[in-house]
C-alpha cells in the first residue's frame, strides 16, 4: 500500500509531527483530493486539545483545497486533475436535508478532521463527492481557497442567509478573529456599517482597514459601547467568538427586531450561555445559529471573489509548510500575536 506525510497527534495536547501513514481508501461515492492547500483553524486547536473528541492517533485539517486525485465508481459529476474545494460539513448525500441543499446540518455528515482524517496530509478523502465537491473557479489559488473553507464561508452564510443586513444597517462583529474579519469584510461588501467589538488592538486595527468604522474594545460595556455608536443597537449583530461574555453581548447590543447570529462554537463551560430571553421578547429579537456553509451555496460567494468584490486573499496570513503545522497548532494555546488565517501548502 502507498504511503503519504501527514501531520498526527497521538494524545491530546501531545506535539503533532510529520509521520508517514498509509494512503486513505477512495469511497465508492466519493474522492481523494491530492491537498494543495490547507487552513489552520481554532477548530483543529479543539481537537488537538480533546475539547471536540476525536479518534486517536488522528489527522487533522478541514479547510482545504486540491486537485482529485482518484473518482470513485459511484460518482457522476467529478473527474481527476478538477482543482476543488469543499465544505467543511460533508453531507450524506441522502437524506431530506441533503436533498434539499442543507448539508449543513444533516444528521449523519462527516467532517475530514474531526469525524475521520483530515487535510494536514497530502491526501485526504471525502464522501458524497456529487454532493459535496466544489469545482475552483481557475482565478481562486489554493491558499485563497482553503481560507475560505470553514471560517469565510460561514461568515459568508451567517449574513446573507441569517443576518440579511440591507444597505446602510448597522453590524456588530463580536470577535475579531479569522471568522469576524471575515463578517467585517463581506458585511462591508454587502453595504452594511460594521462595528467590531474585540480586546485585541491588534485585531480592531485590522478590523478597521477590512471596513470597520467603529472599533470597541471589549470589556463590561462592550454592548452599552455599539448601541450608542450606532445610534440605539445594531440592526444585526454576530458573535464569532463563542464565549458566554460575548453570546450576550451580541444578544445586548441590538435594536428592537435585530437579529443575533452564533458562530463561534460554545463549547465546554459556554454551551450554556445566560441569554438574555426578557430583551428577546421585549424587542422581538431574533436567536439564530449557523453551522458552515453548504456546496449549494458556494458558487454565489466564489462568483464575489472572482469579481474582487470579496478579498478572502487579505485574510491570509503566515503560510507554512506541513513540517510547521504543530507549531501553528501549539501557538494557538497562546493570545494571538499575528493578524490573519495560517494556510499550510503542501505539494
Ligand atoms: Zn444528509
Ligand atoms: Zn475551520
Amino acid at each position: 500500500m502507498s504511503r503519504m506525510k501527514a501531520v498526527q497527534f497521538t494524545e491530546y495536547a501531545a506535539a503533532p509531527h510529520v509521520v508517514s501513514v498509509a494512503e486513505p481508501d477512495c469511497p465508492a461515492d466519493g474522492v481523494l483530493i491530492r491537498v494543495g492547500a490547507t487552513g489552520v483553524c481554532r477548530s483543529d486547536w479543539h481537537a488537538w486539545q480533546g475539547h471536540d473528541p476525536v479518534r486517536l492517533p488522528h489527522i487533522p485539517g478541514h479547510e482545504l483545497a486540491g486537485v482529485i486525485a482518484q473518482v470513485g465508481h459511484e460518482v457522476a459529476r467529478r473527474r481527476v486533475g478538477e482543482r476543488v474545494t469543499v465544505p467543511f460539513v460533508c453531507g450524506c448525500g441522502s437524506c431530506d436535508f441533503c436533498l434539499t441543499g442543507d448539508a449543513q446540518v444533516c444528521p449523519d455528515q462527516t467532517q475530514p478532521g474531526f469525524t475521520g482524517p483530515g487535510s494536514f496530509a497530502e491526501l485526504v478523502a471525502v464522501r458524497a463527492a456529487d454532493l459535496n465537491v466544489v469545482p475552483l473557479p481557475e482565478s481562486v489559488d489554493f491558499v485563497t481557497a482553503a481560507s475560505l473553507g470553514c471560517r469565510f464561508a460561514t461568515a459568508f452564510r451567517a449574513l446573507t442567509a441569517h443576518g440579511r443586513p440591507q444597505q446602510g444597517e448597522w453590524v456588530a462583529v463580536h470577535g475579531c478573529g479569522g471568522v469576524g474579519l471575515s463578517t467585517v469584510m463581506i458585511a462591508t461588501a454587502l453595504g452594511a456599517h460594521v462595528v467590531a467589538v474585540d480586546v485585541s488592538d491588534a485585531a480592531l486595527a485590522r478590523a478597521g482597514e477590512l471596513g470597520a468604522e467603529v472599533l470597541v474594545v471589549s470589556g463590561d460595556n462592550a454592548a452599552g459601547e455599539v448601541v450608542d455608536a450606532t445610534g440605539g443597537g445594531a440592526h444585526v449583530s454576530i458573535d464569532a467568538l463563542g464565549s458566554a461574555q460575548t453570546a450576550v453581548a451580541s444578544v445586548e447590543c441590538l435594536r428592537p427586531r435585530g437579529r443575533h447570529v452564533q458562530v463561534g462554537l460554545l463549547l465546554g463551560p459556554h454551551s450554556t450561555p445566560p441569554l438574555p430571553m426578557d430583551l428577546v421578547v421585549a424587542r422581538e429579537l431574533e436567536i439564530y445559529g449557523s453551522h458552515g456553509m453548504a456546496a449549494r451555496d458556494y458558487p454565489a460567494m466564489l462568483a464575489l471573489v472572482e469579481s474582487g468584490t470579496l478579498r478572502p486573499d487579505l485574510l491570509v496570513g503566515d503560510v507554512i509548510g506541513l513540517e510547521d503545522a504543530g507549531a501553528a497548532l501549539a501557538a494557538m494555546s497562546r493570545p494571538a500575536t499575528r493578524a490573519g488565517i495560517t494556510v499550510i501548502r503542501i505539494n
